[in-house]
């Protein structure tokens, strides 16, 4: 594991960015991961197709939090179709550390872009019924 990237998740799992609640959230979602126990809720304030606004809270291996936190700064003030568009791989850029090869870390490192898909898909399904 290269040690510049493994600071910067211990850094923001230590000191997850966007950690707590919205006011007024448009979606809220929740995801778990059995495997490892860990668990994040995403909150997002969609306005104008835009994610003004986003927080999470969690709890789980510092992978798990840490990938929620860097996601939450990826997508904040992101229009929701690029959101949409953000894959595994872009997160897994983000995160820097190669985990395609270890399955187990892979769905820790996942969970939070699991909830922010399922999110948008919710609030997707809403604009279908207009
Ligand atoms: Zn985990």
């Amino acid at each position: 594991m290269d040690d510049i990237y493994r600071e910067q998740i211990l850094e923001h799992a230590r000191h997850p960015r966007n950690y707590g609640h919205l006011p007024a959230p448009t979606v809220v979602r929740e995801e778990r991961n059995p495997l490892c126990g860990d668990q994040i809720r995403l909150e997002l304030a969609i306005a104008d197709d835009i994610i003004t606004d986003v927080r999470f809270t969690g709890r789980g291996c510092a992978i798990s939090q840490a990938s929620a936190s860097l996601l939450t700064e990826a997508i904040k003030g992101k229009p929701v179709a690029e959101a949409r568009q953000f894959s595994k791989d872009d997160l897994l850029d983000i995160i820097g550390i190669p985990l395609n090869h270890n399955p187990t870390r892979l769905k820790c490192a996942l969970l939070s872009l699991k909830a922010l898909k399922a999110g948008l898909y919710e609030v997707g399904h809403e604009d279908d019924d207009l």
